[in-house]
């Protein structure tokens, strides 16, 4: 390859996306990470791609709301250009409704959903025998249904990403030298890099059971996510661990949450599981995703701090970073994802 245009640091679903978002702009990318694609948070299992309650609307839902209604095309375009399969399918989501408030907020986030959600997806309250089955345990008799939420296998994106990077001539390797615009999105570790309280690491665990639902709708519930993936299995997850020794081991805290998934979704009973996994979610102190220029790297950019929702806001935050990288815009990175969100008073530590 020439001399690359872009150069990211990074093979996360946060570096893979801006990189595949500048090739497809016919900039000449390069992806490096010694760990290969998908080494970090983006190698696990769950991948609820799931919006924000459709209520107190900011740019933050905005964007998210942009992103997820992006989704579809992207991973279709990704899946035909790398010929990878994402999994990617947007099937809704179950949610139950514990009580006559949750009833009452359920029906005026309906209304926030057709007053935002620009009438391209709903959120509408239902009775649970309309889930023929498969659905959390409600006590009200009621679920909440929305039509936005969508589902992709995690390390089969990241898998799939590179692969389009590369078929449309960019490059994907363990080590390389910088060169052109340098793009950094190296996960946790890049955020506790900067010092100074920016952001740091957030570790979850999750699992893969066997259990074939592969075309039925994600549930939440009891704080869990419950996702059925195109391969006959479910996602479940996940535990949230500021205190934790090891990143990447999995432990007791695990199996309590598949006893809680099987609590609140009783047809889980018994299923096997397939995988353990765990990984730490870069979460910044705005606690939303950062983009633009880097604070602590004059000259470079970032993009990090997907926190739990890094899969959903990828397809936008990759084309706002491109927009910045090739065209040098920022108009597309609202103020809460700006990097200065996240500085102590005083700067970079
Ligand atoms: C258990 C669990 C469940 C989750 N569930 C969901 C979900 O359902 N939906 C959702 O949207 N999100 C979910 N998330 C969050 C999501 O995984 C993260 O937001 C996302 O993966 C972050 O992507 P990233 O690319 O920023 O970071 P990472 O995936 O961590 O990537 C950073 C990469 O940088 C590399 N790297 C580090 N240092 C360097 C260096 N110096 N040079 C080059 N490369 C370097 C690392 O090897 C790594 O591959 C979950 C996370 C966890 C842990």
């Amino acid at each position: 390859m020439t001399t690359p245009e872009v150069t990211v640091r990074g093979a996360g679903i946060f570096g893979l996306s801006v990189a595949w978002a500048c090739c497809r702009r016919g900039a000449r990318v390069r992806v490096i990470d010694p760990g290969g694609p998908g080494a970090g948070a983006s190698g696990g299992v769950v991948g609820a791609l799931a919006p924000h309650a459709p209520e107190g609307w900011n740019a933050l839902k905005a964007f998210q709301l942009d992103s997820l209604l992006m989704a579809e095309a992207f991973w279709a375009e990704v899946r035909d250009t790398g010929g990878i399969d994402p999994g990617y399918a947007r099937l809704g989501r179950l949610q139950p409704v514990a009580d006559a408030a949750a009833l009452a907020r359920a029906r005026e986030r309906a209304a926030g959903a057709a007053a935002h959600w620009q009438g391209r997806a709903g959120w509408e309250v239902i009775p649970a025998a309309e889930a023929r089955g498969w659905a959390p345990a409600s006590p009200t008799g009621w679920l909440v249904r929305d039509t936005l939420s969508a589902r992709l296998h995690p390390r089969r994106a990241c898998a799939a990403l590179a692969a389009a990077i590369v078929a449309r001539g960019g490059e994907v390797t363990a080590e390389g030298a910088d060169a052109g615009r340098v793009v950094r999105a190296t996960g946790a570790a890049g955020l506790a890099e900067i010092g100074g309280g920016f952001g740091t690491g957030v570790k979850g665990q999750a699992a893969l059971l066997n259990f074939d639902m592969r075309d039925r709708p994600q549930l939440y519930a009891e704080g869990l996510h419950v996702v059925p993936h195109a391969d006959g299995t479910v996602a479940v997850g996940s535990t949230t661990e500021r205190d934790y020794e090891d990143p990447v081991s999995t432990d007791e805290q695990l199996d309590e949450v598949i006893a809680r998934a099987a609590a609140a979704v009783p047809v889980l009973h018994g299923a096997r599981v397939m995988e353990r996994w765990a990984g730490l979610r870069p979460r910044a102190r705005s606690r939303a995703p950062v983009l633009g220029p880097h604070p602590a790297h004059p000259g470079q950019f970032i993009a990090n701090g997907g926190f739990k929702i890094g899969f959903g806001m990828a397809p936008k935050a990759a084309e706002a970073m491109a927009d910045l990288l090739l065209e040098g815009r920022e108009d597309a990175i609202p103020d809460a994802l700006r990097p200065e969100r996240s500085l102590p008073r005083g700067g970079a530590g």
